[in-house]
């Protein structure tokens, strides 16, 4: 190490100022996470080198006996964490696997159903700037407008009439479980695959404190770099009788080579997910959202679908501040990291918004627990009531120093 610092100072420096903003804030956002040293070293291998176009035992070229083995390793867990029949573990990233998935699967100009894009899906799961809207025609269905839970009979209704190719499932900002079997009778009703994008509760269901989407969905995607804590990447598993469509959509039909060092880091993540310790850590970061969610709901804020079942939870803000724009931008002055975000039926843009996401697995990561999640709901009450930037600068003092408590990674340095 510190041939970074040699070489590139300028970077050095920077990697150096980020290692002090994760230290001394408290990240509350629900996508992120901190990778573990040895998924960290993992990337950063020699394993980066190599060009292994293909799959293990058929590659296009040589030298691939130690890059098959990773893979395989990679692989093997994968199935064995999510009790899959078959995994791709190559996609570069959760919006490459969705779009693995549409192009094995679909047709171009094929219909999909899925959940509105304003009310918790992804980008990818038909944003009309999206490769998934432009290219797919999205039917959408909605959260009931006063529970904010998911209006299983709407979808049930849409599948029959719209008769749509696939049904998805799986969300960015959705605070409750997700009923995989119900989705499964709905699909079966109209003939559709199920596909789960399991991008944020990934970890939660590797550590057995969600049901799985196996064996409801036909087809599962998901990031490793959310709640599963591994490294930026993403991976697909399906039915056995799937596995053909998915592996040639993945290669030759959208990407190149793989990220080797980054297949290596995703099956170190898988090791680590295995692990009983881990079902731990999922277990403490829905108990730490829970304990989050009855504090900030005792400050009288008022949270979609009134609590959470998972690592996130949404807030709206407005009793409070003007919008979630205003409070991400207060509470970022004050070191506490969230997104602002569209509550269900929200009448302010995405822009804008009339809440903030926040999600438990960094704090949960650093080891704080439901005492912790008392402290933070306290600074988040502060940091929304505060007048001016003096004051949300000595707030930050409170955070900075409740954040130095619980250290993400000692003796790291650039
Ligand atoms: C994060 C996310 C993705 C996309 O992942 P990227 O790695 O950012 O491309 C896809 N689907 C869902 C539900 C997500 O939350």
């Amino acid at each position: 190490m510190g041939e970074l610092r040699k070489t590139d100072a300028a970077i050095a420096d920077i990697a150096m100022r980020e290692l002090k903003r994760q230290q001394e804030t408290l990240g509350l956002i629900a996508s992120e996470n901190y990778a573990s040293l040895a998924v960290l070293e993992a990337q950063a291998s020699v394993l980066q080198n190599k060009y292994s176009e293909g799959y293990s035992g058929k590659r296009y070229y040589a030298g691939n006996q130690f890059i098959d083995d990773s893979e395989t390793l990679a692989i093997e867990r994968a199935k064995k964490l999510f009790d899959a029949e078959h995994a791709n573990v190559q996609p570069h990233a959760g919006s490459q696997a969705n779009m693995a998935v549409f192009y094995g699967l679909m047709e171009y100009g094929d219909k999909f159903l899925g959940l509105s894009l304003d009310q918790g899906g992804h980008l990818t799961h038909g944003s009309p700037v999206n490769f998934s809207g432009k290219l797919y025609k999205p039917i959408a269905y909605h959260l009931d407008k006063k529970t904010h839970l998911i209006d299983y009979d709407e979808a049930e209704r849409l599948a029959k009439q719209e008769k749509p190719k696939l049904i998805l499932c799986g969300y960015t900002a959705y605070p409750r479980k997700i009923d995989f079997k119900r989705f499964r009778e709905i699909a079966d009703s109209t003939g559709a695959y199920l596909m789960a994008d399991i991008a944020h509760i990934a970890g939660l269901i590797a550590g057995k404190v969600h049901d799985n989407a196996f064996p409801y969905a036909d087809v599962v995607t998901t990031t490793t770099h959310k709640t599963l804590r591994g490294p930026r990447g993403a991976m697909i598993m399906c039915k056995a009788d799937l596995a053909q469509k998915i592996d040639k959509a993945v290669f030759p039909g959208l990407q190149g080579g793989p990220f080797d060092h980054a297949i290596a880091a995703k099956a170190v993540c898988f090791q680590e997910a295995l692990q009983p310790s881990f079902k731990e850590y999922a277990k403490q970061i829905v108990k730490n959202a829970g304990a989050l969610a009855g504090e900030l709901k005792g400050k009288g804020f008022a949270l979609s679908s009134g609590g959470t079942d998972n690592h996130l939870l949404l807030a709206d803000v407005t009793n409070k501040v003007e919008s979630g724009k205003v409070a991400q931008e207060k509470l970022e002055k004050a070191g506490i990291i969230c997104n602002r975000n569209m509550i269900p039926y929200d009448a302010k843009s995405p822009f804008v918004t009339s809440g903030i996401r926040l999600g438990t697995p960094c704090l949960t990561t650093r080891g704080m627990k439901e005492n912790e999640m008392k402290q933070v709901a306290e600074l988040i009450g502060r940091g929304l009531a505060a007048k001016d930037d003096a004051e949300l600068a000595k707030l930050g003092e409170e955070v900075r120093s409740l954040a130095l408590k619980f250290p993400i990674y000692k003796d790291v340095k650039y």
